[in-house]
C-alpha cells in the first residue's frame, strides 16, 4: 500500500492543472494516477480555442487563470507550449445573434478585457476567408488565442513533476475507497492507495467512478467534433479564429488549413456506462462518421465560407466533453462525504478553463479561500440525479446544440 496526501485520478488536461496547483501550493506528496499515458485522451483531441469571452462573468477570471498558467509553465519547463496570440473575431448577422453579441462584448469590456469593434472591410481583411454580409457585425478580442490541447496537458504535467508530483502512468483506478463517510484511497491495477483527499479529474471517465460511490455527477459525455481542411492560399496561421453564432460555427487556422466545427441542432450524448476504456476508434450509434451533423451545418456556413462547397477536408476528429446543462461545472466537495473532491464536468471548456479549475480545487484541496466562487459548479445543485437516465442524457445534449461561445 502506497500513501499518498492527495490522489489525483486522471492525467488529462483537468488532471494535470489540478495536479500543478497542489505542488504550487504545497500539498504535500501528490500522486497523479493515469491509466494510459498522460494527455493522451480528449484533451488531446480538443480544437484548443482559449476563449475568453463569457456571457457569465464569473467564468472570466477561470480563463485569465489559463493564460496565467500557460507563462508560468514555459518558465517553469524552459520551453514554449506553442500557444498562437492571433485574436478572436465574432461576426454575427441576424438580430438575435448581434444582440448576443454585443451583450458578451459588454459583459466582457465590464470584466476588463479588450474589445474591438471592426468594420466589415476591416475584418474581412484580417480573415480573407470569412465571407461578411454588408449589415453583419464584428467584434474582435485581440488578447484571445489558441493552443493544442496535447501540448497544454502534457505542460502542466511537466511541470508539476518539477514541482515534485508523481506521475504514475499505466496504473487505472478501479474504485475509490470508502470508509463511513470518508474516502481513503483508491485501488489500482498497482495496488492500493491510501490517501486523506481523492480528487476524479477522469474526463467522461470520472462519472462512473463516482456512480460507483453512489454520487451521480451532474453531467453527461457528449460529442464534440470538427472538421480539416487541406491546404489553400487563403489560410494563414496568423489569421484570428472565428465565431460565427447564425452558423452556429467556429473555425481556426490549422497552420495553412483550416478547422471548424459546428454546434449541431442534434448533438449526441453517450451513457457514461457505455464509454469505451479509450475513445480511440469508438463509433457512436447516432450519426456515427459524422456527416449528418456536416450536412446540417454546411447551408449556413457556407454563407460566411463559400469555398466549404468545393474544397476538400483531409481530417475529421470526434472526442467528447462532458456537458452540465447549466454550462457550470462539476467541482469540489459534497457535504455528506469527506476526502473527495470532483474537478471534471468541463461543458466542452476544458482547455480554455484548466488553469482556473485547477487553482479553484487546489484550493479548495488545501482549505485556501477560493479565487472565484466555487458555489455555480457544485456536485449537488440539480438534486439527486441518474447520470445514465436517457432524459438526463438529452438534457446535457441540449447544453451542448444551445451553446455560442467557444
Ligand atoms: C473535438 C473536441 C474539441 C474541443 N475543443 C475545445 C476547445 O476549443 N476549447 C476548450 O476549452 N475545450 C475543448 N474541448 C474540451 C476539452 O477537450 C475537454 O474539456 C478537456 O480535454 C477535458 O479534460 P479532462 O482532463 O477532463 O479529460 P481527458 O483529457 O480525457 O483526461 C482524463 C484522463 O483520465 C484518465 N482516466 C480515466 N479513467 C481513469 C481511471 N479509472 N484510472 C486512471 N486514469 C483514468 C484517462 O485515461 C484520461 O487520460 C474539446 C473537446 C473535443 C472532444
Amino acid at each position: 500500500m502506497q500513501t499518498a496526501d492527495v490522489i489525483v485520478i486522471g492525467g488529462g488536461v483537468l488532471g494535470g492543472a489540478v495536479a500543478f496547483y497542489l505542488a504550487k501550493q504545497n500539498a504535500g506528496r501528490v500522486i497523479v494516477l493515469e491509466r494510459h499515458s498522460v494527455a493522451q485522451g480528449n484533451s488531446s483531441l480538443a480544437a484548443g480555442l482559449l476563449t475568453r469571452g463569457r456571457f457569465k462573468p464569473y467564468l472570466i477570471p477561470m480563463v485569465l487563470e489559463t493564460y496565467q498558467a500557460i507563462q508560468e509553465i514555459e518558465v517553469i519547463i524552459g520551453s514554449s507550449l506553442g500557444m498562437r496570440q492571433t485574436g478572436c473575431l465574432y461576426a454575427a448577422f441576424s438580430p438575435v445573434h448581434q444582440k448576443e453579441v454585443r451583450e458578451l462584448v459588454s459583459v466582457s469590456s465590464q470584466m476588463g478585457l479588450r474589445t474591438e469593434w471592426l468594420d466589415i472591410i476591416e475584418a474581412s481583411r484580417r480573415v480573407p476567408w470569412l465571407k461578411l454580409p454588408r449589415r453583419a457585425i464584428a467584434a474582435f478580442m485581440p488578447e484571445d488565442g489558441y493552443i493544442d490541447g496535447y501540448s497544454l496537458a502534457s505542460g502542466y504535467i511537466k511541470a508539476a513533476k518539477r514541482l515534485g508530483v508523481e506521475i504514475h502512468e499505466h496504473t487505472e483506478v478501479l474504485s475509490i475507497c470508502k470508509t463511513g463517510q470518508r474516502v481513503t484511497g483508491v485501488k489500482t491495477t498497482k495496488g492500493d492507495f491510501s490517501a486523506s483527499l481523492v480528487i476524479d479529474s477522469a474526463g467522461v471517465w470520472a462519472g462512473m467512478l463516482a456512480y460507483e460511490l453512489g454520487i451521480g455527477f451532474p453531467m453527461a459525455p457528449v460529442r464534440s467534433h470538427y472538421w480539416i481542411t487541406v491546404e489553400y492560399p487563403l489560410f494563414s496561421p496568423l489569421q484570428p479564429f472565428v465565431i460565427l453564432p447564425d452558423a452556429r460555427a467556429y473555425a481556426r487556422p490549422e497552420s495553412h488549413r483550416l478547422l471548424f466545427g459546428f454546434r449541431e441542432t442534434q448533438s449526441v450524448a453517450v451513457s457514461p456506462r457505455d464509454l469505451p476504456k479509450k475513445m480511440n476508434g469508438y463509433v457512436f450509434t447516432q450519426d456515427p462518421h459524422g456527416w449528418e451533423s456536416f450536412l446540417d451545418g454546411v447551408p449556413e456556413f457556407s454563407k460566411f465560407f463559400p469555398l466549404i462547397e468545393e474544397i476538400k477536408i483531409s481530417t475529421y476528429i470526434k472526442g467528447l466533453s462532458n456537458y452540465t446543462p447549466d454550462g457550470n461545472f462539476v467541482l469540489g466537495a459534497l457535504p455528506s462525504l469527506d476526502g473527495f473532491l470532483a474537478a471534471t464536468g468541463c461543458a466542452g471548456a476544458g482547455i480554455a478553463m484548466s488553469g482556473g479549475i485547477g487553482r479553484l480545487v487546489a484550493e479548495l484541496a488545501t482549505g485556501r479561500t477560493p479565487f472565484v466562487d466555487a458555489a455555480p459548479h457544485r456536485i449537488d445543485r440539480f438534486g439527486s440525479i441518474d447520470p445514465c437516465d436517457p432524459a438526463w442524457l438529452q438534457r446535457c445534449a441540449d447544453a451542448r446544440s444551445a451553446k455560442i461561445t467557444g
